[in-house]
């Protein structure tokens, strides 16, 4: 037995079966009331709380659950709402909190972002005009509610009033001291009361000091922390960081804090590089964040024990926490409910439940001799396996990365054979998955239907669609993807390499959930994924056919990917595997085609002088994929912002023939990024928000095309939705690429 505790820093809030998100849908449906949604709540709350108190965890973090987001909660406790909702003056009712993470018919939802490098997204909190004072103090309830019902004895949770502030919006740079000392009070209300009823540590949730704070902001968290011990001298405040390694590590420890959260996974060598050479203080206990929170692998305990051995050299074991590197939010549940998963995969993982398990087996290793053993076993069965060693095909390294021809020849090689209109109209490529759509996909999964009544459903669609497209008038047809649930499980199944779960769900955003597949072994190409389908909609047609893929970046940083090598490679494998594909399609035939990288900006490193290294390996991957080609076959690749300014280069650098990106929601700025000229390629900008079910106008869609070529070149423009057409209904699609078209004809005639 060590002397070492553990601790955990958040729990996931769906439930082994997506209870929570069963609960929030059929309360917001209606067919659950108030009450009975609030018991419910609680329920789950405290099972959660109940199961990590039996699998032996010291500090058992409160308040971490939400109904729907963390940084929503903590603005709704703090009484920031938004005018639009409506006044409210004590306790904010739960319909106001609903209406502010969906919008009404009145007031449009608060905007949602990534909540800093991960696929979860939180509801951004608008500061403006807002008299911040504390409606309720939430973790002192859910600290009270832990202790009487449960005995438990927890570690309330709090999102950081540096980080609060800082991933808020709606005040200028110069502005945020003061928002820092409005809210400083009502922290300070919260610690004193917290520490008055018995609490003995909070965690303070800081991951933005793994960004990175100028000197002001640093100076301004020391300031904030210093009040803060002194509000609440008897409470241990826990400064969590996570993500990364610091910013300025020295100035973190000297904080007056009585413990520091660290992370041992993401930026290990770093934080380790810190602590060797600028110690740890003898007065502070150090949370180390060594199990990794993100990853859903079993913990290689040779490494994790070593890391302990160096921590040990430096801090008093008795001061030593250990826990995952991050929320558990970011991980499913439990691996016990996979059936249809490789054995060997299956022994190597190890999701939330499991994490908590291998926290006690750190705490106290020879006690868990067996669990230690079994884990060194399977972790080692998996990088034997068939799966994992392949040596590595030879065409990856002398497979091209550009194409032979530069853009400027390429373009009048394929202006010569597509002969299209100037500014020729397209879609993104899906088109509206009706109800009947995706019961027809799940009823052959389930073998309910034939194999032959499926194809035939999917290509009556298909020539349902390439009818309204040639009514409509478009210039490039797509075939419409009914066949596909989701764009990276399609290919994933069908990919050497890549498993999917039946049950590990992770929160997205609100209810919303996504099942990332498992890059388990080398990913290597089978046979033809997509060609069927877009031949037959080509067989309908004389316009062009679009092919439509998912890129090499965006399976990636959708997946949760094997840790035994770098993503780069990972990366290569999926490159060199879509360029089969690519060249499938050429062969049969389909020489236009568009392979999306929506993903390409959410993989980007949280440091800013990280940025390059990633992108020039996932720009690689993209020209793998797509430079196998004629020059008269024409690449298009999309993504889904619209933020380019500081990646331009890297986005030119794609090589693609035509990029389409999302524009409409951006109030026309993109545009100011292309002004300089710099981007010289083929660019469709979304003229329409497909987000909406508002059908825009003809109007409104020409001058939108218009203002973008006075700045753009019209020989490279094309006209589009901003993102593919899945969610919408056929008329609301139909009506809206109508105008499109109409307006791109209008323009016409007029450059
Ligand atoms: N081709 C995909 C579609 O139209 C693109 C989706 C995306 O960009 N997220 O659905
Ligand atoms: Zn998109």
């Amino acid at each position: 037995m060590t002397n070492i505790k553990s601790s955990s820093l958040g729990y996931p809030r769906l439930g082994e079966k997506r209870e929570w998100k069963k609960a929030l849908e059929s309360f917001w449906a209606g067919t659950m009331g108030e009450e009975d949604f609030e018991r419910r709540m609680k329920e789950l709350r405290l099972s959660f709380l109940k199961k990590q108190k039996e699998k032996g965890l010291d500090l058992i973090p409160i308040g971490d659950f939400s109904c729907y987001d963390h940084m929503l909660d903590t603005a709704v406790m703090f009484g920031i709402v938004p005018k639009r909702f409506g006044k409210s003056a004590g306790r904010v009712p739960l319909s106001t909190y609903y209406a502010m993470a969906r919008g009404t018919d009145k007031a449009p939802a608060c905007e949602m972002t990534k909540w800093f490098n991960t696929n979860y997204h939180y509801i951004v909190p608008e500061l403006e005009q807002s008299e911040p004072f504390l409606t309720e103090n939430i973790p002192l309830k859910f600290y009270q509610e832990a202790k009487k019902e449960l005995g438990i004895e927890g570690k309330p949770v709090i999102v950081g009033p540096i980080t609060f502030v800082k991933l808020s919006k709606g005040y200028e740079p110069e502005e945020f001291s003061s928002y820092v000392d409005k809210l400083l009070p009502l922290y300070e209300t919260i610690l004193t009361e917290l520490e008055e009823a018995g609490a003995s540590w909070v965690q303070i949730d800081e991951p933005i000091l793994s960004v990175s704070l100028s000197d002001d902001e640093w100076q301004i968290l020391k300031q904030t922390y210093e009040h803060l011990t002194t509000a609440a001298p008897h409470l241990k405040i826990l400064l969590q960081t996570y993500f990364g390694s610091v910013d300025d590590y020295q100035r973190m420890i000297s904080l007056p804090v009585a413990g520091i959260g660290l992370d041992f996974v993401y930026g290990r060598s770093e934080t380790l590089h810190n602590i060797h050479v600028h110690g740890f203080p003898s007065d502070k206990v150090l949370a180390a964040g060594v199990i990794d929170g993100r990853n859903i692998w079993r913990a290689d305990f040779r490494e994790k024990l070593g890391l302990l051995e160096q921590l040990k050299e430096i801090v008093r074991e008795e001061n030593i926490m250990v826990q995952p590197s991050c929320s558990l939010l970011h991980v499913p549940v439990t691996t016990e409910l996979e059936k249809d998963i490789p054995q060997v995969l299956q022994d190597s993982l190890a999701f939330a439940d499991e994490k908590l398990m291998e926290l006690a087996v750190l705490k106290n290793p020879s006690a868990h001799e067996d669990i230690l053993e079994n884990s060194l076993r399977s972790r080692e069965a998996l990088a034997q396996s068939s799966f994992r060693c392949l040596s590595r095909p030879s065409d990856i390294k002398e497979i091209r990365d550009s194409r032979p021809l530069p853009f400027a020849e390429r373009q009048k090689l394929q202006e010569e054979k597509w002969n299209l209109p100037l500014l020729p109209t397209t879609t993104i490529g899906s088109f509206p998955q009706t109800r009947e759509v995706r019961v027809k996909r799940r009823d052959f999964r389930k073998g309910d239907i034939s194999k032959q009544e499926y194809v035939q459903y999917i290509q009556k669609r298909i020539e349902e669609w390439i009818n309204i497209q040639e009514d409509i008038g478009l210039d490039v047809f797509v075939h419409g993807e009914f066949e596909r649930n989701d764009m990276v499980e399609f290919f994933g199944e069908k990919l050497k390499g890549i498993a999917f779960t039946s049950y590990a769900w992770v929160q997205s955003y609100g209810s919303r959930c996504v099942k990332p597949p498992i890059i388990y072994g080398d990913v290597e190409y089978i046979k033809p994924m997509t060609v069927e389908e877009t031949l037959y909609a080509q067989s309908l047609t004389d316009k062009p056919v679009k092919g439509m893929l998912t890129g090499p970046v965006t399976i990636l940083n959708w997946s949760f990917v094997r840790d035994d090598i770098a993503e780069k490679e990972v990366c290569e494998q999926i490159a060199v595997a879509i360029s089969n594909e690519v060249k499938a399609l050429e062969e049969a035939g389909i020489e236009m085609i568009q392979v999306d990288e929506p993903a390409l900006r959410e993989g980007m490193p949280l440091k800013e002088k990280e940025w390059q290294e990633y992108l020039d390996w996932s720009v690689r991957a993209f020209r793998i994929a797509t430079s196998q080609v004629k020059d008269t076959t024409q690449i298009h690749t999309h993504m889904c912002y619209s933020e380019f300014d500081d990646i331009i280069e890297d986005i030119r650098a794609l090589d693609a023939d035509v990029v389409s990106i999302e524009t409409s929601r951006s109030h026309g700025e993109l545009i100011k990024a292309f002004e300089t000229g710099q981007y010289d390629k083929g660019i469709g900008l979304g003229v329409y928000d497909i987000h909406s079910p508002r059908i825009p106008s003809v109007h409104e869609i020409k001058d939108m095309v218009e203002r973008a070529l006075r700045v753009l070149p019209p020989s490279l423009f094309w006209v589009n939705p901003d993102c593919g057409l899945k969610t919408r209904k056929e008329s609301e699609t139909t009506a809206a690429l109508k105008n499109m078209v109409q307006a791109a004809q209008d323009v016409r005639l007029s450059v």
